[in-house]
């Protein structure tokens, strides 16, 4: 499984002698690599603020269309929302009709989808999954 990580942030910055890792920058790489609820831009920036206030939403969205750029994050498409994801292995998406919650899901758990038979003869590298339903927590609050 692959992760972003602060420590490979650091080294990409000062192998491109052109980036400056600004507190700024730590903290959203920091709160972003600890996230498993695949934030959107406007969640990264509210918790970004906390810490630094001043933290401007520009700074916010070149500094995850950076980290995009160079593989770190990827993006979940949902809802019109564009959410932000530090796992960038393979995997699924869950996502909970009542909460909105989008939960990862192993790729492995999901047993190889038959392709052979496209009509237009695509040729699949990889494919992703999003799962529909209600996640665990709604489940519960469903039968109090
Ligand atoms: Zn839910
Ligand atoms: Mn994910």
């Amino acid at each position: 499984m692959s992760r972003l990580d602060q420590r490979d942030v650091e080294s990409m910055v000062v192998e491109s002698h052109r980036l400056k890792m600004t507190p700024q920058r730590r903290a959203i790489v920091d709160y972003l690599q600890s996230a498993t609820h695949h934030p959107t831009a406007d969640e990264v920036l509210k918790a970004v603020n906390e810490k630094f206030p001043m933290t401007s939403r520009a700074t916010v969205y070149n500094t995850l269309n950076w980290l995009k750029g160079a593989g770190m994050v990827r993006e979940v498409y949902e809802g019109g929302h564009v959410r932000f994801d530090p796992n960038t292995s393979n995997h699924h998406h869950f996502i909970c009709r009542r909460c909105g919650r989008v939960e990862d899901i192993e790729y492995e758990l999901i047993g190889n989808c038959q392709f052979d038979l496209l009509p237009g003869n695509q040729k699949v590298d990889i494919y992703e999954i999003i799962l529909r339903g209600v996640c665990a927590p709604c489940q519960t609050i469903n039968k109090q």
